[in-house]
């Protein structure tokens, strides 16, 4: 691994199909690596003898058909992309077992259904839990196999693949103290090292960068708006009422503007994590399971605390610098290192988002993002029936407040006086997810996963 940061905001941003950036948007793209590999193949077989499995391993498989794996799989066997495929399709897919789908490639169709996708359980013996085999095969004989791991977030890496070279950022760093060090001495704010490394990693130009902030977080305030405007049940077996909705009417009685402001995050974050477990369209920050929590602080601020465009590009950029050292150093995938990863990563970049975006220095945006992930450290991951909403939607408004509350007691705390740093916070989550038994971390194999009755 290299020493310094390579990954770009919109790595970690990303649009997409709920509920699980692991689950959902990575085997999306494992797929569409599987058919764009099919699809380039110098001798391809003739589609009409032709078949292509897909085995499942890991959490994709123990909780891959509540986090909806299969369909995503065959969407990207069909081609759709994340960032515009139709969810109400996508959804409906592999509903019925026996619909025969036609997999559409340049020289036919390759008939798929359900059994063609098969949940293997675990293999201790696999580098990375979350794996995907693709086999192309005419008469059980195989002519195209590969294997994809979805580590976190919506990323993948292909077995025997290096990952695309990127160029090395003009002012690299690989953790919060180099960080906090080259804002030193280079003079330069948080804002002005973020575009530059961006700039120089993706070729984009600031202000297409800047456009893109703004877009995502347009994306995440739909997300919000579109949560608030449905209520019903959420879909699969747990029978789990949408509750945005209800705790947006009850803000608006409430005369207190304290309690206002409070029920409204919840209201908000639970109106995006709800469209998440709806397989709707959200962005991760840093995954979709924990899609509220940026979304409900976000769009408290701009609603109901004037926070404005600019505010909300330099909040995006603190935010995205926490999950970059956080995804560096130890991880964002639930099942690499359980909630703390997902919900207590979201809710530091949450804390660091408000807290860069109202003006604080640096050192305080720091103790905001390691108080918000601090007493977040040893979260399980424990989805009952594998379904991304118990815990996981009321865990996003519970992070959202911890996010608020953060900043609060970073805001009021002399930076010199606090005694860990967000590194030495970050190195705790990692040790504590290696140590974390499997049963917790996204196998709905232990916890509330087991304690629960829901279904
Ligand atoms: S418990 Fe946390 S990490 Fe696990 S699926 Fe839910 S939100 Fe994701």
């Amino acid at each position: 691994m290299k020493d310094y940061i390579t990954t770009s905001l919109f790595d970690i941003f990303k649009t997409g199909p709920g509920p699980s950036s692991s689950h959902t948007i990575g085997p999306m793209k494992a797929a569409l690596g599987f058919r764009e590999a099919v699809q380039t193949m110098d001798s391809p077989p003739d589609p009409a003898e032709a078949t292509i499995d897909v085995h499942l391993y890991g959490s994709l498989s123990l909780t891959g058909e509540g986090h909806g794996t299969h369909k995503a799989v065959l969407g990207g066997l069909l081609g759709w992309m994340p960032e515009d495929c139709d969810c109400e399709q996508l959804l409906a897919l592999l509903d019925d077992p026996e619909t025969v789908y036609a997999l559409p490639f340049a020289k036919g169709n390759i008939a798929f259904t359900a059994a063609n996708i098969h949940f293997e359980g675990s293999d201790p013996l696999l580098p990375y839990q979350n794996t995907l085999r693709f086999r192309l095969a005419v008469a059980g004989e195989s002519l195209l196999e590969r294997e994809y791991y979805s580590i976190g977030g919506g990323f993948i890496q292909c077995k025997g693949e290096d990952e695309p070279e990127r160029p090395k950022p003009p002012y690299s760093y690989g953790n919060m103290n180099e960080l906090r060090k080259l804002l030193r001495k280079s003079d330069l704010t948080l804002r002005e090292v973020m575009l530059h490394n961006e700039e120089a990693l993706t070729g984009k130009t600031q202000a297409e960068i800047l456009a893109g902030i703004d877009a995502v977080v347009a994306a995440m305030c739909q997300a919000v708006e579109n949560g608030l405007a449905t209520d019903g049940l959420l879909p699969g077996p747990i029978g789990l009422m949408r509750k945005a909705p209800v705790l947006f009417k009850n803000a608006a009685r409430m005369k207190r503007e304290t309690g206002r402001s409070l029920a409204r995050l919840n209201a908000y974050a639970h109106a995006a994590s709800e469209e998440n477990a709806a397989g709707r369209i959200v962005v991760t920050a840093p995954t979709s399971g924990s899609a509220g929590v940026l979304p409900g602080v976000i769009y408290l601020m701009k609603k109901h605390f004037d926070f404005t465009a600019e505010q909300f590009r330099d909040g995006m950029l603190a935010a995205a610098a926490i999950a970059f050292i956080a995804k560096h150093n130890a991880s964002i995938a639930g099942a690499e290192v359980g909630c703390q990863g997902e919900i207590g990563v979201a809710s530091s970049m949450a804390a660091a988002l408000i807290a860069y975006a109202s003006g604080l220095p640096i050192k305080q945006v720091e103790n905001a993002a390691e108080i918000a992930l601090e007493h977040q450290l040893g979260m399980t991951c424990d989805p009952v029936g594998g379904y991304v909403q118990i815990p996981c939607i009321e865990r996003n408004a519970v992070g959202a407040v911890q996010a608020m509350n953060a900043f609060i007691l970073a805001e009021a705390g002399d930076p010199a006086r606090q005694k860990v740093t967000f590194d030495e916070v970050v190195e705790a989550m990692m040790e504590t997810g290696q140590d974390m038994c499997t049963k917790y971390k996204e196998t709905a194999k232990g916890g509330l996963a087991v304690c629960c009755v829901a279904c």
